[in-house]
C-alpha cells in the first residue's frame, strides 16, 4: 500500500555556510533512488516571515512531498534524519529540524503555516500543532526553534493562490568560497529571452547579475520564474566555466508578496508583523541621519504610526519625499519597535490618491499676463509691467500645484528586494486557479543520478 508523506526541513543552515535548499536536493536523490517513491509536487521552497530578528539569511525551509510504501516509510524517516545531520551546519545557531506528516495535511497546520509567513510564532504553539496534527518531529538536542519553519513548509501546500518557481544548482564542494565561473553575458541573454516570464535577473541600474548569491554556500545561480518549463530553457542559455554538481526546480511562496497581511487599524499592528495598511499621510516626510527618510500617516480611527523609508531603497525614497498631507497611500512592510514605539519600515509603496495641492497666488494681469503685485493688505493689485492696477476687490487666485509624483506602485532596485516581494514586472502574472499542473519531468538532475536533462531536446532546440 502507498501513502502520502511530507517533509519539513528547517534551520539546516548558519552565516557561515550551508543551505536548507541544498540538503534537500541531496535527500531528493535520496529518495528518487527508490522506484517506489514517487514525488506527488515538485519540492517546496518555503520562505518563512523574513522578520524574525535570529534570522540573518533568507529564512527559507523545504518540504517534500511523496508517495512511499507504507512498509517502507520508517526506514524513509531514517534515511532523512540520517542526511540531514551529516550535512546541517551545526553550530550554536542552527537548530536543524525535520518534520514528517503521513496523509493529507490538516486545515489547523495550514492556518499554522499561513501565520507563520507573517508573523513571529511561538516555539511552544508550533509543538503543540505539530502533536495535533501528528506530525513527528526530529530535533537535535531537543533544540526546538527550527520546529516553526519545518512544520510551516509542511503546511504551506501551495495549491491555492499564487506561487513561482526557482531553479536552483549547485557547485561541487571544492569550489565553496570560490569566484563563481558564470559567464555574464549569457546572463543578460538569458534573460531578454524569457523575460518576463523569470525574473529579478539582473539588476540594471547598477548592471549587476543577481542569480548568483555571494559568499560561500553551495548555491551556484538560482533562476525565478513563472514555470518550469521556462527555467529549462534559461538553464539552457547560462555559460558557466564551473562544473554543476546537480540542480533541482523549486515550487516557492517567492515573489508573491503572501507575508503582507492586509491590516485596517494602527491599533491591531504587533511587532514583526508583516504588514499592508491603507492611510493618510498626515506629517510631510523628512530626512533624518544616514538619508533614511521618516513619514507619519493615520487610519481612518486616527490613530497614527510613523513610517521609515530607508536610504537603500533609492527609488522608493525618492519618490516617497514628494508625497504631502492628505495623500492616500498604502504602505508594505514590517512592524518594528523604536524606542518602545512601533513603526513600520516600508518595502513597498503604493499611491492610491494624490491630494491636489493648491496654493493662493497673486492673481494674473489681464492685459499684459505678468503676475502683479500686492498694494498692501485690502488695496488691491498692480501690475509692475504695464502699470495696469486691478480692482480693489480683486483677490488671490487658487491654483493647483503640479506635483512631482504619480500614482501608482514603488520598490527598491531589484537588489534590494526581499525574496518574498513581488516584482512588478509579476503584476498580472499572478496565479489565481488552483489548476493543477502536471509536473514536467525533468526538474532534477545530477551528475550521480544521470537524470540528465535530455541531451537530444537541447540540441534541437539551438
Ligand atoms: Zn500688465
Amino acid at each position: 500500500m502507498h501513502i502520502k508523506m511530507h517533509i519539513g526541513i528547517d534551520d539546516t543552515d548558519s552565516i557561515s555556510g550551508g543551505c536548507t535548499t541544498y540538503i534537500g536536493a541531496l535527500i531528493i536523490e535520496e529518495l528518487l533512488k527508490n522506484r517506489e517513491t514517487k514525488f506527488i509536487d515538485y519540492p517546496n521552497l518555503i520562505r518563512l516571515n523574513p522578520n524574525i530578528p535570529w534570522k540573518t539569511r533568507g529564512n527559507g525551509a523545504v518540504a517534500l512531498r511523496i508517495e512511499v510504501l507504507y512498509d517502507e516509510s520508517t526506514k524513509i524517516e531514517e534515511k532523512v534524519v540520517k542526511k540531514v545531520l551529516e550535512n546541517a551546519y551545526l553550530d550554536k545557531n542552527t537548530e536543524p529540524t525535520v518534520a514528517f506528516l503521513k496523509g493529507e495535511v490538516p486545515t489547523i497546520l495550514k492556518n499554522f503555516a499561513y501565520e507563520s509567513i507573517r508573523r513571529r510564532m511561538d516555539i511552544d504553539q508550533a509543538v503543540k500543532i505539530a502533536e495535533k496534527s501528528n506530525v513527528k518531529l526530529f530535533t537535535l538536542n531537543n533544540k526546538k526553534r527550527g520546529i516553526v519553519g519545518a512544520i510551516s513548509a509542511i503546511g504551506l501546500t501551495l495549491d491555492d493562490g499564487d506561487y513561482t518557481y526557482e531553479l536552483l544548482a549547485y557547485r561541487k564542494k571544492e569550489n565553496y568560497g570560490k569566484k563563481r565561473e558564470i559567464d555574464e553575458k549569457s546572463v543578460y541573454e538569458m534573460d531578454k529571452l524569457t523575460s518576463p516570464y523569470t525574473f529579478n535577473n539582473i539588476d540594471y541600474e547598477k548592471n549587476r547579475i543577481l542569480i548568483t548569491p555571494r559568499g560561500p554556500d553551495p548555491v551556484l545561480f538560482g533562476i525565478r520564474g513563472e514555470n518550469p518549463e521556462i527555467l529549462l530553457t534559461a538553464l539552457k542559455r547560462i555559460r558557466v566555466y564551473e562544473p554543476i554538481e546537480r540542480w533541482v526546480i523549486y515550487k516557492t511562496n517567492q515573489g508573491t508578496d503572501m507575508h503582507y497581511m492586509d491590516v485596517k487599524r494602527i491599533k491591531e499592528l504587533k511587532c514583526y508583523d508583516a504588514v499592508k495598511l491603507l492611510g493618510k499621510v498626515c506629517s510631510p516626510p523628512k530626512i533624518i541621519r544616514g538619508g533614511h527618510l521618516l513619514l507619519t500617516i493615520t487610519d481612518e480611527y486616527s490613530d497614527t504610526i510613523e513610517c521609515a523609508i530607508y536610504e537603500p531603497t533609492k527609488r522608493l525614497k525618492k519618490t516617497a519625499m514628494y508625497l504631502q498631507c492628505g495623500d492616500t497611500i498604502k504602505v508594505y512592510g514590517v512592524v518594528k519597535e523604536h524606542n518602545n514605539t512601533l513603526m513600520i519600515n516600508v518595502e513597498k509603496l503604493y499611491v492610491k490618491k494624490l491630494e491636489k495641492i493648491t496654493k493662493k497666488l497673486n492673481p494674473k494681469c489681464p492685459i499684459c499676463g505678468a503676475t502683479m503685485k500686492s498694494e498692501g493688505k485690502n488695496k488691491g493689485f498692480k501690475c509692475e509691467k504695464c502699470k495696469y492696477k486691478a480692482n480693489i476687490n480683486t483677490k488671490k487666485e487658487e491654483r493647483i500645484i503640479l506635483r512631482n509624483i504619480y500614482e501608482g506602485i514603488y520598490l527598491p532596485p531589484p537588489r534590494s528586494q526581499r525574496h518574498l516581494t513581488k516584482p512588478l514586472i509579476r503584476y498580472t502574472n499572478e496565479r489565481r486557479s488552483n489548476l493543477q499542473q502536471k509536473m514536467i519531468k525533468n526538474w532534477y538532475w545530477s551528475e550521480t543520478l544521470h537524470t540528465n536533462i535530455n541531451q537530444n531536446e537541447s540540441n534541437e532546440e539551438e
